[in-house]
């Protein structure tokens, strides 16, 4: 298929393209560590770095342990107010030596790129993810984006290394149609890949929210016509810049389902902890609500109840178990019982990746999903919907039950088992809800602590790379 180099948008794209305004924001962002080293940020940020804080980063500086190599620092005016008052924010956004202490892990470790067919889309299920951002109106210590965030570059199936490239429409649209032709000429599955129609994408990056309200725009109609039906946001700017949901965004997503109404938007968001929602007393306790529930900081809210009075949209928060910052099962409770309150679905909780640079964020997959347990004792069933995930290079898998006790008769098991639930994979969904069953190993942060130790493998978790059952009896 020959690339076009332009798109064109329709009459009916351009009429909605026509009405959209951009608005300006300012974030009053503090970008680098050299700001904080030179003093030039706002007084009251001066000792958000201590200076034995900022001579450990600058010690780093130019070697491979460089921690804003890694990941540069930003943060935004909001995040900063909250996170004076928080110590897992402060874990969050400020950078540490002890990010790079241990370089290990792959630099892919769900080899991604292999589901890339075009520069800046995953495509791996009847959903594709395409990055429209590399940069985020802040940033994650622990990002698992940082490849793209700090231009790094990454090796393609093929060989090369370059950095990750963004998405462009005029590629994006004609692979998209391409391959829903395919499908639909061929009674419902591509004819090679086995892979169903592609309707709905998670606009990612980066943050989608960092662009503005045309460009933005120009993706939602493009995908509209392209045939996609639901389109995804992942965005962490409720947390970043909840002011981003403001009057001019509103009127944009209005025009939108008024031009296209049988598209419906989920926006994924992104909390990690309830500090960065709720309002504090002096004494760093969350307030009552004379209503009922905690009492909300008062942007935040109105961008949800903004969101929420649209009923084409949807609200999902998903998150990863991050040490130090949300490895705590009384935060989570709090936060899934009062996201769910105010209209926001619990979708995913994520174990850490063991990728380069992710040690120091790395909870173990045992201990993730104790911490999660916990935390939904106490919760009603609506409250409890969020699983834990972990992404194998087959797709997304629950972390679905740790036992304790041994199982009597089975080798292996003498100290529990871990089970792994198949959710998704990738073309025709062939291993969807299979298992596999690992003896435990506590410390294991990735499926590669359990190669030694599958008991039952019906997901192929581990026989897809030639591992063998433990207790595997040859045939003679
Ligand atoms: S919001 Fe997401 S993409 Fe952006 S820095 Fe944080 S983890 Fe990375």
């Amino acid at each position: 298929m020959s690339k076009p180099l332009k798109y064109v948008p329709t009459e009916r794209e351009q009429g909605f393209l026509d009405s959209v305004q951009n608005a300006k924001y300012n974030r009053e962002i503090t970008k680098g560590i050299e700001k904080f080293l030179s003093g030039d940020v706002p007084q009251d940020m001066l000792s958000f770095y201590s200076k034995d804080e900022l001579d450990a980063l600058v010690s780093l500086e130019g070697s491979e342990r460089d921690v804003q190599k890694r990941m540069p620092v930003k943060i935004t005016r909001h995040y900063f107010e909250q996170a004076k008052n928080s110590v897992p924010m402060q874990v969050l956004i400020k950078a540490s030596p002890k990010e790079t202490f241990d370089l290990d892990g792959a630099e892919d470790p769900g080899k991604q790129m292999d589901y890339s067919p075009v520069e800046g889309l995953i495509h791996k299920y009847e959903l594709g993810l395409i990055y429209v951002a590399s940069t985020c109106s802040a940033h994650c210590r622990f990002c698992y984006r940082e490849e793209l965030i700090a231009k790094k570059e990454v090796t393609r199936p093929d060989g090369t290394v370059a950095p990750k490239g963004l998405a462009q429409i005029h590629e994006i649209v004609p692979y998209i149609k391409e391959h829903n032709r395919l499908v639909a000429e061929n009674g419902g599955r591509h004819p090679e890949t086995g892979r169903e129609k592609l309707r709905e994408i998670l606009m990612s990056g980066g943050d989608p929210m960092v662009l503005g309200n045309k460009n933005i725009a120009q993706w939602l109609s493009a995908l509209a016509e392209a045939g996609i039906e639901n389109i995804r946001i992942g965005t962490k700017e409720l947390a970043f810049y909840p002011d981003r949901f403001d009057d001019a965004f509103m009127d944009m997503l209005d025009k939108f389902h008024k031009i296209y109404p049988e598209i419906s938007l989920r926006v994924m968001i992104h909390f990690n902890h309830p500090d960065e929602f709720l309002q504090k007393d002096i004494e760093g306790n969350y307030i009552d609500h004379p209503g009922g529930g905690l009492k909300w900081l008062e942007n935040t809210h109105t961008a949800v109840k903004r969101l929420r009075s649209r009923n084409w949209i949807n609200i999902d928060n998903q998150a990863p178990i991050i040490k130090d910052i949300n490895n705590d099962a009384d935060a989570l409770r709090i936060m899934q019982r009062e996201l769910k309150r105010n209209g926001v679905e619990n979708h995913y909780f994520f174990c850490g990746r063991d990728i380069v640079g992710h040690k120091a964020f790395n909870v173990p997959i045992e201990e993730a999903w104790r911490i999660l347990n916990e935390s939904q004792k106490g919760l009603s069933g609506v409250e409890a919907h969020a699983r834990l995930s972990i992404t194998h290079y087959k797709g997304k898998t629950e972390v679905a039950a740790v036992t304790n006790e041994a199982i009597p008769g089975l080798p292996g098991a003498e100290n529990g088992v871990v089970i792994f639930k198949l959710l998704r994979s990738g073309a025709d969904a062939p291993d969807r809800c299979k298992v596999t069953i690992v003896g435990r190993n506590p410390e294991a942060i990735w499926f590669s602590g359990y190669d030694d130790r599958v008991l039952y493998d019906e997901a192929e978790l581990y026989a897809m790379y030639g591992i063998d059952l433990k207790n595997d009896i040859k045939a003679a």
